[in-house]
């Protein structure tokens, strides 16, 4: 598709014809060389853009601060899983990319076929998936604000004993409640480590707040079977050039700590409950009321 790199002038078939005499430096490629170069840049674009029609994931820089609101986790009440958050889970790996600064995540496939990334080492991580609306003003690079942006919120297991806490100090659901997270430092989960329960809405006056008219869409919990990127096992070694382990475009997997930015630690001290009451509706409740 796309771009077309004609047969280089350069070296011939026979890699002798040179005019000059002196061969052409290794970076300067051409014929089937730039061809495959060309390709992986491309597919490297159409990712980027698939990315960016995609969630981001929630994030905080070390020693930053937000304010959140989540738009799913009950706890459920019976069965096998009482006590638990009723929600969706994944097996996934964190790669960043040479010269990327924002990782992207790959569902493990190691429950179906041996895994690419498992086997290069890269560690996969059990994450509960919750969906929540970011209320934090950010700027992007033009100077343009953005707020009240949909994330996928992914917690480990110390996140998610932290959020069960505060569910259960909302009658046994995350949905609706608003928290202020802070992360303490770069060792610290990159989803924020300290949770500070601010109060708990209906959804309907949040989304309202956000968007009178399509606060349904506002409050959907993402489709996360949409959202999460999954490749097979052969999607990842093509992807990751797992079969030609010195080819040209070999990335081998991110040298990231696994551990790095795990969410090991950190006190837990409860806060007295302080969220205001709920009303059954969304619509008797004071927008202004909201704090965001
Ligand atoms: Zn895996």
């Amino acid at each position: 598709m796309g771009i077309n790199v004609g047969k280089g002038k350069g070296k011939g078939a026979g890699g002798a014809t040179q005019k000059s005499g002196t061969a052409a430096p290794s970076w300067l490629m051409s014929g089937s060389k730039a061809k495959e170069v060309a390709n992986e840049h491309q597919e490297a674009a159409e990712e980027r853009k698939l990315n960016r029609d995609k969630l981001w994931r929630y994030y905080l820089k070390p020693e930053a601060a937000g304010r959140i609101f989540f738009l799913n986790g009950d706890i459920a009440t019976e069965g096998e899983e009482k006590g638990s958050f009723d929600i969706d889970f994944v097996e996934e790996h964190k790669v960043t990319s040479h010269g990327s600064k924002v990782p992207s995540f790959y569902v493990c496939v190691s429950r179906t076929e041996t895994c690419p990334l498992c086997e290069a080492g890269n560690f996969a991580s059990f994450v509960g998936l919750f969906g929540i609306i970011d209320t934090t003003t950010f700027t992007d690079r033009n100077g343009k604000e953005h707020k009240n942006r949909k994330r996928i919120f992914a917690a480990k297991g110390q996140t998610i004993k932290k959020l069960a806490k505060k569910a259960a100090q909302n009658g046994g659901s995350l949905a609706g409640v608003m928290l202020d997270v802070s992360r303490s430092d770069s060792r610290s989960a990159t989803v924020g480590d300290d949770f500070d329960l601010v109060g708990a809405w209906p959804l309907e006056a949040l989304g309202k707040k956000i968007d009178p008219e399509k606060w349904e869409e506002v409050i959907e919990v993402p489709d996360f079977a949409e959202e999460l990127t999954y490749l097979s096992a052969a999607g990842m070694r093509e992807k990751f050039h797992f079969d030609e382990p010195s080819g040209p475009g070999y990335q081998g997997q991110s040298n990231e700590s696994p551990y790095a930015g795990g969410d090991d630690g950190g006190d837990d001290a409860l806060p007295p409950a302080a969220g205001p009451d709920e009303g059954d509706g969304g619509s008797d409740v004071n927008p202004d009321s909201i704090p965001f």
